[in-house]
């Protein structure tokens, strides 16, 4: 077996880079150690209801582009729903409730109007949102290493909107608390998801499980032309002559030579790579550190709300999704609800049963016109490596995708694209990389 471009990983990243490759005529081989793709994104089926749940609620952005522009090409665009305008329900532990609305008007005003008829924030902290956004559209707005609460500080962000807005969405967007946050990747995310245009800030959830969205059809578009998926094959270190990379050996003891390779692998993977191909010194890899997500996913008789999510304030979760609501009819058998919590290491010590009791109590005070809900069956899931910790210490410490050895780049979410480690920046890593590759590859 050979190939012009060996792939290591099958996540987003590993996916995006096969698929440009090959549909530029390359001949790829994708190796992936799992015996399914998707890496991060992944279904299981819950063994108590029957029904597939994800490894998490997904959600993506309008701006995610360069992922859209992949769905499309695998023909799965359709398994997300992307709403007409953002449109944030948010509840609170008292009950209370509140909604940001975007309007139909160019960005960033779609927002401003929206901002502007919460109930939540005064006046005064809706005065503060706008000048904190006419503020992040300045380049050197955010100082080197400050973190969104340092930044918010400085800015004279009032708490609340520090807890509301602002942390909010480092919590979502980059998985870290407001304290430890890097304020630059907030700033890249404020710009390109919220004050661009309307289209990109609305939201978009996956209707299907989320290996539906890739899966077969991927695996389908890479077979199609010409290429190759290994599935549950560990790559275990490169072969290189000089400065060159020369094939990929797996753990099976197979070797395979091509022009060139990429690694979508997680950093602490390719460390063990590295490490076996003793280029550990040529080609160094940070410890970025790893920021958990859980969710925890309740199934209930009947359903209890239209909304299909809602931002949950002063909870231990952040994020309450009915998932019966906006899944296709039969991906759910009853009103299914996942609720989320980012950088969750404030939920780490909890047990299951804790952590589903919390679960429980949480969508009961944010509906407290239901009371009583107690659902039929519930399932946890944890990622402790949900992504690379986004402070700035570690941001500063990520690589970009070319190495010091010809014919190896790197690709995946925790490469410096400047982004957040999200679908969208594993995506460009990918197509970036892959790009590299394509020149270099057919070179003799
Ligand atoms: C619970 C959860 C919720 C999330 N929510 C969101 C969200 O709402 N929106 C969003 O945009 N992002 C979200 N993310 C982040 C997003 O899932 C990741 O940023 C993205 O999927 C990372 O893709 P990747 O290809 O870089 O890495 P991965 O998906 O980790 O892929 C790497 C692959 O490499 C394989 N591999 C490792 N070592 C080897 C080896 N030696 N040989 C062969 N294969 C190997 C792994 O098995 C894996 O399949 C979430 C993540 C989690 C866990």
């Amino acid at each position: 077996m050979t190939a012009d471009v060996v792939i290591i990983g099958g996540g987003f990243a590993g996916l995006a880079a096969a698929a440009s490759l090959a549909r530029n005529g390359a001949k790829v081989l994708l190796v992936e150690k799992k015996k399914f793709l998707g890496g991060r994104v992944y279904s299981i089926r819950d063994r108590r209801t029957g029904d597939w749940i994800d490894n998490g609620q997904h959600a993506l952005m309008g701006c995610y582009h360069q992922t859209f522009d992949l769905l499309k090409e695998w023909g799965t665009e359709d398994g997300v729903l992307l709403q007409p305008q953002i449109d944030i329900p948010y509840r609170g532990a008292g009950g209370q409730r509140d909604r940001l609305r975007g309007r139909s008007l160019p960005g960033p005003l779609h927002l401003l109007g929206g901002l502007l008829s919460m109930r939540s924030f005064s006046w005064r902290d809706k005065w503060a949102a706008m000048r904190f956004g006419m503020q992040m559209k300045r380049k050197n707005a955010v100082k080197p290493g400050e973190t969104v609460q340092q930044l918010c500080d400085r800015l004279g962000q009032p708490a609340l909107l520090q807890r509301r807005m602002w942390g909010a969405i480092a919590l979502s967007a980059l998985n870290e608390e407001v304290a430890q946050a890097d304020a630059s990747l907030l700033q890249t995310v404020l710009q390109q998801a919220f004050f661009s245009s309307a289209a990109d800030s609305r939201m978009g959830l996956p209707i299907v499980s989320l290996q539906k969205l890739h899966d077969e059809a991927a695996v389908d578009y890479l077979t199609q032309r010409q290429g190759k998926v290994l599935l549950g094959r560990r790559a275990d270190r490169l072969e290189w002559k000089g400065d060159q990379i020369s094939a990929v050996i797996l753990s099976s003891g197979e070797r395979i030579p091509c022009g060139a390779c990429i690694s979508a692998a997680p950093a602490p993977a390719l460390a063990k790579i590295m490490q076996a191909s003793q280029l550990e010194d040529r080609v160094p890899v940070p410890d970025l550190g790893a920021s958990p997500i859980v969710s925890v996913y309740l199934w209930y008789e009947r359903s209890f709300s239209d909304e299909a999510f809602c931002c949950l304030e002063d909870c231990a979760f952040d994020w309450l999704f009915h998932r019966s609501n906006f899944m296709a009819p039969n991906e759910h058998k009853t009103h299914c609800v996942c609720l989320l919590a980012s950088a969750a290491r404030r939920l780490q010590h909890l047990s299951r049963d804790a952590l589903i009791q919390t679960a429980i109590e949480e969508v009961e005070k944010t509906h407290p016109e239901h009371p009583r809900l107690k659902p039929a069956s519930a399932s946890v899931f944890w990622e402790p490596h949900a992504t690379f910790s986004t402070t700035p210490d570690q941001v500063k410490k990520r690589p970009g995708a070319q190495t010091e050895l010809n014919r190896f780049f790197l690709a995946g979410d925790w490469i410096d694209v400047g982004l957040p480690a999200t679908i969208e920046g594993a995506v460009i890593s990918g197509n970036k990389a892959a790009a590299m590759a394509a020149a270099m590859a057919t070179k003799k």
